[in-house]
């Protein structure tokens, strides 16, 4: 089994600009028309909408690369492109988005609001906007910004006030299924489901919690047969677990508390510290009366180190003592602050957008090249046969911090600067 279901990395670009026009009215007998280039479309962008109705991020585990389209060009007549239209991914609520290389934290969509995951480009201006009173005739127009591009990894952590933790066939979902509305797989074998499942539970006085059936876990997962601790994750944000034991021979209880709670604590120890209710499941296969096993279990979970808030003796399939558990989880959870919201601590680079931060740089003792993409569209789009054109190749240069980076390799006076089939002399 693996753990893509709740895991999955993604690629992402947003569309880029489109460029603006460079294009001069043209009409028969109407001599020197003025400049009349539109401007290029926006790129789509990328966006997260989390959805109420998803449960898995089953969906994004078949499709790694998601590309927004590109701006339309501008082109002559004022004409505007048009805009790449946005693409938009659907996540569980409850996903948290964090940079793939370094694994910080870029979001938490647990607000239930879009995410713009990659900003599209913005458009370039066409030359009609660069005339001024004394610059009738721009031979020159913006390129279109780049789209951002970003390589991320989804983690659903759901958002429930309890999660039920306990080995597969300890009764969890039957628990779950006694408790709330939801519809859980019920299964008479140690494979549990695959998908974590949540429910509300009710209580009588008009409080209720989210409760969720975190798919079993088996100490050292053999191949194929347990699920590893990859879905501890969703329990991250529980604020209370409920450990489900099965009723069983005294040693082997013994051994499968200690099981479950050593994944916790291998997992993180921060799991390791929420508070737990033990809930001794199966009581109705003891003989009738018979408060042994529960005595033996507490005595033992006493010791165990772990923040114990109370322990309860049930049978999901009869119903007995359910209502009694559900009213002792309301009780902590009234005591216990709100769910934990993962800040963001991992800022993207505003990587390509309108600044020129992909460029390349080479070069020493007195010629310099630099390539890139921005570059070579700027200069598509600029006329350096003209005055006007070069004036403002030259700023835009200057302002984006070309020359900067071009002293800092230590270009002076009378060098040679090569931009692809250009070359400048610097002064
Ligand atoms: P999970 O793997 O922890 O989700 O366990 P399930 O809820 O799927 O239950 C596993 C098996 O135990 C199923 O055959 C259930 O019918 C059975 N079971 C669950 N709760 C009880 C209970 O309280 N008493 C008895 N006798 N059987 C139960
Ligand atoms: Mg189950």
């Amino acid at each position: 089994m693996n753990n893509f279901y709740d895991r999955t990395t993604i690629t992402v670009t947003a569309g880029n600009g489109g460029d603006g026009a460079v294009s001069f009215h043209r009409e028969k007998y109407v001599p020197a028309g003025g400049p009349d280039g539109g401007d290029g479309g926006s790129g789509g962008s990328v966006i997260l909408l989390p959805d109420n109705n998803l449960s898995t991020l089953v969906d994004s585990r078949y499709k790694r690369v998601y590309t927004a389209p590109k701006g339309e060009n501008g082109s002559g007549r004022q004409k505007s492109g048009r805009d790449g239209a946005n693409l938009t991914l659907r996540v569980p609520v409850g996903t948290v988005v964090k940079d793939k290389a370094t694994g910080g934290v870029i979001h938490d969509l647990s607000d239930g609001l879009p995410f713009v995951l990659a900003r599209g480009g913005r458009g370039g201006r066409g030359n009609k906007r660069f005339a001024t009173a004394t610059r009738q005739a721009p031979r020159f127009a913006k390129p279109g910004g780049f789209g951002q591009s970003r390589e991320v990894t989804l983690e659903l952590k759901l958002l429930a006030d309890v999660g039920l933790i306990g080995l597969p066939n300890a009764g969890k979902s039957t628990l779950l299924a006694a408790s709330t509305r939801a519809n859980p797989k019920i299964a008479d074998y140690p494979f549990t489901t695959l998908h974590p499942n949540l429910g509300v539970a009710n209580i009588s006085d008009g409080v209720s919690f989210v409760l969720a059936d975190v798919p079993g876990l088996i100490e050292n997962a053999s191949e194929g047969a347990g699920l590893g601790h990859g879905f501890l994750r969703h329990i991250e944000r529980c604020r209370l677990l409920i450990h489900v034991i099965a009723a069983d021979e005294p040693d082997v209880m013994r051994a499968n508390f200690d099981t479950i709670c050593g994944e916790l604590k291998n997992y993180d120890t921060e799991l390791a510290k929420k508070p737990m209710i033990v809930a001794l499941n199966k009581s109705d296969l003891l003989p009738e009366g018979d408060t042994e096993l529960f005595s033996e279990l507490t005595d033992y979970a006493g010791k165990s180190g772990f923040p114990i808030v109370a322990l309860v003796q049930i049978s999901g399939a009869t119903g007995y003592n359910v209502r009694e558990l559900l009213r002792l989880a309301a009780h902590q959870l009234s005591q216990i602050p709100a769910a934990p919201y993962f800040e963001a601590d991992f800022v993207p680079a505003d990587d390509f957008s309108e600044t020129a931060a992909e460029l390349s740089y080479s070069g020493a003792d007195g010629e310099y090249t630099v390539t890139g993409p921005w570059l070579d569209r700027l200069l598509d789009r600029v006329n350096l046969d003209d005055t006007e054109g070069r004036a403002y190749f030259d700023t835009t240069l200057r302002r984006v911090g070309v020359y900067d980076r071009l002293i800092e390799l230590g270009l002076q006076a009378g060098d040679t600067i090569i931009f692809y089939n250009w070359q400048f002399v610097y002064n």
